[in-house]
């Protein structure tokens, strides 16, 4: 059997990726849309061959609790716009796949992880990198030590946004946030699988070249992080760098992805000369497909919302560091988030 998702928000994520990775999924399939956009229903129901009685409208929705052909709904909107349909699709009895960074809060992270567990409905964030074999193979490094133990990472994400200074990722009141929200958390994330643990504390720094442009969110950020033992983590996120590496420092080598978190093929090294190197395969197929195994077989969720929410955590100590001068912003957060199989 296979999972029916249906996509809220058709834009250049689902259209570009996610649509794409279902039609080779083996355990989903692409069975219904929901958009606010008229003129896209019909492309989209030819393009997919979906049924017009999986298609929805912002407004009608929430009947979709009646519709057996949809399991999971996956919310692919800007972020302030997370926690609402993620809500809506849980009160409607589907799973909930919620796009990265999973809210604008994280009280809103809260309000959807509730709202999941009183539906008992299964929860999943879009953190494609968990689900990615070069991702894993890092954290096998990291767990099996042929290295040693990891000392110290370093992990930058960040791309240059031209153009467009109006779109919703740099409208504080849509992205929550700027690079940080966008892209810094591929850089959180790495820093956690990269070092197997979560960080103590967090202290950061903001820099600006072009506030005409990024009027209303963060351009560049820089963050360190102290993990137990002392080891060091270290994050670059910028709208206005291009960066895309992470590079984990063993006792007695090291190993590095660049790139690291785009949609490949990436590539990697380690200390000894040897390439990390496996097949390219899409990354949104492996995840949707890891969820709806979750789903069916029990196995492993590989991105649970506790983890992005402890990521919003760290999002909000980030920026409150910032706030604050720099100052170190200790963090309580035990292991929360950290999926060990
Ligand atoms: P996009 O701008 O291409 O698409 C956004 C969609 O939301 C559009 O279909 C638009 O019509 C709809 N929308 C509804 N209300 C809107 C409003 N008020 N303003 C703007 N758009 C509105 O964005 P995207 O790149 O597809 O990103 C959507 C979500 O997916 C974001 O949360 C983003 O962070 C996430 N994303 C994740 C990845 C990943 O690799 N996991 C990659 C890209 C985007």
């Amino acid at each position: 059997k296979k999972l029916g998702i249906a996509l809220v928000g058709l834009g250049s994520y689902s259209g570009g990726q996610l649509a794409p990775g279902l039609q080779d999924a083996e355990h989903c399939y692409l069975a219904g849309i929901v958009t606010g956009t008229p003129a896209k229903e019909k492309e989209w129901m030819a393009k997919y061959n979906i049924p017009k009685k999986n298609v929805y409208n912002y407004e009608n929705f929430d009947s979709i609790a009646k519709n057996p052909d949809i399991d999971i709904v996956y919310v692919v909107l800007p972020n302030s716009m997370h926690a609402e349909f993620c809500i809506r699709a849980a009160k409607a009895g589907k799973h909930v796949i919620c796009e990265k960074p999973m809210a604008v809060s994280v009280a809103e992270c809260d309000a959807i992880i509730n709202a999941c567990n009183e539906a008992g409905v299964k929860l999943s964030v879009g953190y494609r990198m968990q689900s990615d074999p070069y991702t894993n193979e890092i954290k096998r490094l990291v767990k099996e030590k042929p290295y040693g133990s990891v000392r110290y990472v370093s992990s930058d994400a960040g791309y240059i946004s031209r153009g467009n200074p109006d779109q919703w990722r740099l409208n504080h009141a849509l992205s929550g946030g700027g690079a940080l929200m966008n892209m810094g958390v591929y850089s959180i994330q790495s820093n956690i699988y990269g070092t197997g643990q979560n960080p103590v504390s967090v202290s950061a720094q903001e820099f600006s070249s072009k506030p005409e442009y990024f009027k209303d969110t963060d351009e560049t950020i820089t963050a360190q992080m102290e993990f137990p033992e002392g080891v060091v983590g270290n994050l670059f996120t910028s709208h206005n760098a291009n960066a895309n590496r992470l590079f984990v420092s063993f006792e007695k080598g090291w190993a590095e992805l660049n790139p690291c978190h785009s949609y490949g093929p990436l590539s990697g090294r380690t200390s000894n000369g040897k390439e990390i190197k496996f097949p390219h395969q899409s990354q949104q197929k492996l995840q949707m497909d890891d969820f709806a195994k979750h789903i069916m077989l029990g196995t492993t969720n590989y991105a649970p919302g506790e983890m992005g929410k402890r990521d919003m955590i760290i999002v909000e100590a980030i920026y409150r560091s910032i706030k604050e001068g720099g100052k170190r912003i200790p963090l309580d957060l035990g292991d929360m988030g950290i999926v060990r199989e």
